[in-house]
C-alpha cells in the first residue's frame, strides 16, 4: 500500500461521494460521512485533510479500500 497524501477537502469529498459515501451530518469544523454499506462512519475536516487523517479514513471506512483517495 502506498503512503496516503494530504488532500484538499473538495478532493476528499468528491472521492468519498464517487465511492458511495454521503455526508451524514455537520460537526464543529468537520463533517461526519457515512459509507454506502451503512456500517461505517468517519469525520472529515472541512479544510485540508492531512495525510494522517486520509489514512485514518481508509481504516474507518474499510469498505472503500485503503487507497480510497486514488
Ligand atoms: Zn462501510
Amino acid at each position: 500500500m502506498s503512503k496516503p497524501p494530504s488532500l484538499k477537502y473538495s478532493h476528499a469529498a468528491r472521492r468519498l461521494r464517487d465511492l458511495g459515501a454521503h455526508l451524514a451530518r455537520q460537526g464543529g469544523g468537520h463533517e461526519i460521512w457515512r459509507c454506502g454499506c451503512g456500517e461505517h462512519q468517519t469525520a472529515l475536516p472541512r479544510h485540508t485533510v492531512s495525510a494522517y487523517v486520509v489514512g485514518q479514513i481508509g481504516k474507518r471506512l474499510p469498505c472503500l479500500g485503503e487507497e480510497w483517495w486514488r
